[in-house]
């Protein structure tokens, strides 16, 4: 029997990039999963391409910074898989400047997605999993809360990730319910490919595995984590990252 079969799983900005990654790992390991983006129809052209691989998958568009998208997205879930046991909190932008000259737009853009989002649909599903008294919580932080230069909006949401990890994992232990961060060090996705090639040369200088890494790589250790096998394993964060030291 696959490690996830008969689970209904969530990854949020999962239309591309680490999400959809992560989407078809949990699906290969026998996963219902619910492609989510904040552009509904790139959502359904990836969800397409999962089922076309022979997924059971469904498309729901959510903004992350909205409480109410985070709400339509669960009851989405539930009407359309008829429940909920993993939700991967995987969606996240950039806007890269030095903080003294950082605009307040792009301080909130940052903060509203990367961890308010996170926030947004922590709070959407725990009742409901508070009250069938299990749920896998994944939530991607980055190798970049520990500060990294043009990066302090999100540097700070990804630190607060963490925080929020911890106490949402303490909150709920008796419970049944486990929440852990990953850290991705430097994973190829256009976040990644957008960058100039001499920023992108010294970033895969301190990868001491020497190369960069893929989304499934990340997916692999989300779909542990998402497993029984994991049950007791919660306020965790784990790097993924080719032994990446920023
Ligand atoms: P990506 O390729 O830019 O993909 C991000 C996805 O999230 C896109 O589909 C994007 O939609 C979607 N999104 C953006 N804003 C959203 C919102 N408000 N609500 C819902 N979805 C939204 O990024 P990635 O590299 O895969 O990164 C995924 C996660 O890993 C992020 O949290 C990122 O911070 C983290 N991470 C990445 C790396 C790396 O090396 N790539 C390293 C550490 C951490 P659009 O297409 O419309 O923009």
């Amino acid at each position: 029997m696959k490690s996830l079969e008969g689970k209904v799983a969530i990854v949020t900005g999962s239309a591309r990039g680490i999400g959809f990654g992560i989407a078809k790992v949990l699906a290969e390991k026998g996963a219902s999963v619910v492609i989510s983006d904040v552009r509904e129809d790139a959502a359904k052209e990836a969800a397409e391409e999962l089922k076309a691989s022979g997924a059971n998958a469904v498309a729901i568009a959510c903004d992350v910074s909205k409480l109410e998208d985070a709400e339509k997205l669960f009851q989405g879930t539930l009407d359309a898989f008829g429940k909920l046991d993993i939700l991967v909190n995987n969606a996240g932008i950039n806007k890269d400047m030095m903080a003294h000259k950082m605009t307040e737009d792009a301080w909130n853009a940052v903060i509203n997605v990367n961890l308010t989002g996170v926030y947004h649909c922590i709070r959407a599903v725990l009742p409901y999993m508070r009250e069938r008294n299990y749920g896998r919580i994944i939530n991607i932080s980055s190798a970049g809360w520990q500060g990294n230069i043009g990066q302090a909006n999100y540097a700070a949401a990804k630190a607060g990730v963490i925080g929020l990890t911890k106490t949402i994992a303490k909150e709920n232990a008796k419970k049944g319910i486990t929440c852990n961060a990953i850290c991705p060090g430097f994973i190829e996705t256009t976040m990644t490919t957008s960058i100039p090639e001499k920023a992108w040369n010294i970033m895969v200088s301190k990868i001491p595995m020497g190369y960069v890494g893929k989304p499934e790589d990340v997916g692999k250790t989300i779909a542990f984590l998402a497993s029984d096998e994991a049950s007791y394993v919660t306020a965790e964060v784990w790097n993924v990252g080719g032994g990446m030291v920023l």
